[in-house]
Parts: structure tokens; sequence; C-alpha cells
């Protein structure tokens, strides 16, 4: 085959999406989705008068969107920008507060999309490992003069980091932006959202994909002091204006206005989690302690991949990551009891046979 790619895609390092099967019916506990539907509301507002509305460009500005985020939050619309899913913004940030002279530092065991972004956007970047038991320690960012983005609760591990210990790296060095995602905030750990008056250099990103029911349909949003906020969009005015569509603003909208069923969803998936790490640890599974939709977990008599491999050809799909430290664990969605027994019936028949 030709090679068209100039330098700069030469050099990128694309992300694997979780697969995101057509072929079978998979019990899905491989990208942490939410096993339930869109709220109620969120599927009254998309109206058939609003699907006539298609031939018109979205709001740039989301401002509908912007305010009912920032009315959840008790910011001003001034402190939001909505993106095409929280990677978005991500994207936005990296563009916006690293470049020459001002690399990027993250774990070595987290999002890897972060990698990812680093390599589009050609970054100088500085991979510090997790401890030994997989925590951060933010000890280990203090001297590092650059921006520093922190999965908090993480990912794949679940492992939350204290909002004090955010909060020491934001004083270290005020003039360093320290970008904090809360991809999996609304299932445990603590948000630091309510630092952002306090810090003009925390951006915290979150996403409806995980905890709102809309994976996809790709709302995500970043929280901010003014400053951070312009500097966001003066990327998003110079890449895509439009980028989230008519119908995404108006489910996101929706979905924000609905606490109840938000509230509802969490509590059950923290539970579900519960049952889910008893099950496990009954099968003689190590689990990490987990604030997040997922658990990350593996087990001394079988191989993550050999797992893996097994449960899928089983009709359950996991995630498994090819990747040193963490090749032996497995990680698991926290979906709904049906799903959940169906997984823990599969583990037993598998270990059995051991
Ligand atoms: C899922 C996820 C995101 C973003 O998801 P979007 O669907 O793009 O909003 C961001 N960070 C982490 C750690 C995630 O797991």
């Amino acid at each position: 085959m030709k090679n068209f790619l100039s330098p700069e895609a030469n050099r990128l390092a694309p992300y694997t999406p979780g697969e995101q099967p057509r072929d079978q019916q998979y019990v899905k506990l491989n990208t942490n989705e939410s096993p339930f539907p869109p709220s109620r509301r969120v599927l009254k507002a998309l109206s058939r008068a609003e699907l006539l509305k298609l031939n018109l460009y979205s709001d740039p500005a989301c401002a509908g969107l912007n305010a009912a985020i920032a009315a959840h939050y008790g910011l001003q619309s001034a402190n939001v920008i909505s993106g095409n899913g929280s990677d978005e913004i991500l994207a936005f940030a990296f563009r916006a507060f690293c470049g020459t002279g001002r690399p990027v530092a993250f774990a070595d065991v987290t999002y890897s999309f972060y990698q990812s972004q680093a390599a589009l956007f050609g970054l100088e970047a500085k991979v510090i490992p997790l401890r030994e038991d997989f925590t951060l320690n933010v000890d280990d960012y203090m001297d590092f003069p650059g921006t520093i983005v922190i999965a908090n609760p993480n990912a794949p591990t679940g492992i939350a980091v204290p909002r004090k210990d955010i909060q020491r790296l934001l004083e270290a060095d005020p003039n360093r932006v320290v970008i904090v995602d809360e991809a999996y905030v609304d299932f445990g750990g603590e948000s630091c959202v309510p630092m952002i008056f306090r810090y003009d250099n925390l951006l915290v990103t979150q996403t409806m994909s995980k905890s709102r029911q809309l994976a996809g349909g790709r709302v995500g949003f970043g929280l901010g002091g003014e400053a951070l906020i312009e500097a966001l969009n003066r990327v998003k005015y110079s890449f895509n204006p439009y980028n989230v569509g008519r119908l995404a603003l108006i489910a996101g909208t929706a979905a924000m206005e609905d606490e109840e069923y938000f509230q509802s969803c969490c509590e059950t998936i923290r539970e579900n989690r519960a049952w889910l790490v008893e099950e496990l640890e009954g099968l003689g599974f190590a689990v990490l302690p987990s604030s997040a939709n997922f658990v990350f977990a593996r087990c001394g008599k079988i191989s993550g991949g050999e797992l893996y491999r097994q449960l899928k050809e089983n009709g359950i799909l996991v995630r498994w990551f090819d990747k040193d430290r963490i090749r032996d664990f497995v990680r698991i969605t926290v979906g709904s009891m049906e799903q959940l027994a169906a997984l823990a019936d599969e583990l037993a028949r598998i270990l059995e046979d051991m």
C-alpha cells in the first residue's frame, strides 16, 4: 500500500476503543456504559419537531446545555464548555495548555487516550508510574514543570485520589494547569468542582457517557475558571465551532435536568458494584478498591487474557489490556444485576474446570 501519511500522522499513537461488536448479542461489560436506558425526559425532548430542525446548524455556544450544567453545579455558564464527549474537551485542553516548553504528565496505568492526545499534538509526555499498589501519589508530580492530567477515579484501576491531594498540587504551582478527568466521579470519589472558584488553574472534565446514560449521544463538558474556559473555546473555534449536534444538545440538557433518575441509576450501580466485588472475592479474585462503575480484578488461577477469551467465547465481554503491570487483570463494567449474575455463573463454571 502507498503511504500518504505526513510525518506528523506517522508518529500518531491511535487509541484502541473497547470492542463494539455487531455480530452477536453479548453481555456487554467492556466499555463502562450504563446498562440503563436514557432518562424518559431525554426521550420526550427528542421530539419530531426537533428532528425537523436538523437542516439547521446547532448552537455553537451550546447555551442551553451549558446553562443546565452550570445550574446543576452552582456555576456560571462562563465556567462551562460542552463537547462531543469529554474526549473532545481533553483534546482542546491538551492543545490549549501544552506545547513547546510545556510538557504533559500522566500516570503509566491510566486512560490511554492521554498518550494518544500527546502524540497527536507532538507533546513531550512524562509518564509517572503509579505506586506498587496502583495508587497515585501526588508527591510524584509536585515538581513537574508542565500540565498534569489525573483521572479521578482512575481508569482502569477504579482507585480515587483524595481531593485534598489534588488541592496540594494546585497550590504547589498556581501557574500550572491541573486537569482532573472525573468521568467516573458520580459513582464515588470526591469531585474537585467545588474548588473551581478557589483555583483558577483547575480544569475538571466530566461526561454524560457513564453516569447519565448517553454514551452514544456524545456529550461531555469541562468546568473551570473563566480564563481556562476561554482558552478552550479558542481551540474549539479553531477546530469545530458546531462541536455538539442538535440532538446531543437536547439530550444532554434533559439528562442534566433529571436529577432523580441520575441519582437512582448511580445508587443502583453502587449497590451492584458491592454485590459484584463480594462475588468476585468469593471466587478467589483480588479486586482493587473501586470508586467507579467498573472493577479491576485478577485471579491467581487464570491469566487475564485467558479469562477474557473464555468469557468472550461464552458471550460475555470484559476488557483486557495486554500491557505491563496489568496483564493479569480484567476490567469489568458494573452492569445490571441480570448481567452480573450471568457473569458470576460463567466465572464459577470457568474456574471450576481449572
Ligand atoms: C469514558 C472516559 C472518558 C470520556 O468519554 P466520552 O465518552 O468521550 O465523554 C474520559 N476519561 C475517562 C477516564 C474515561 O473512561
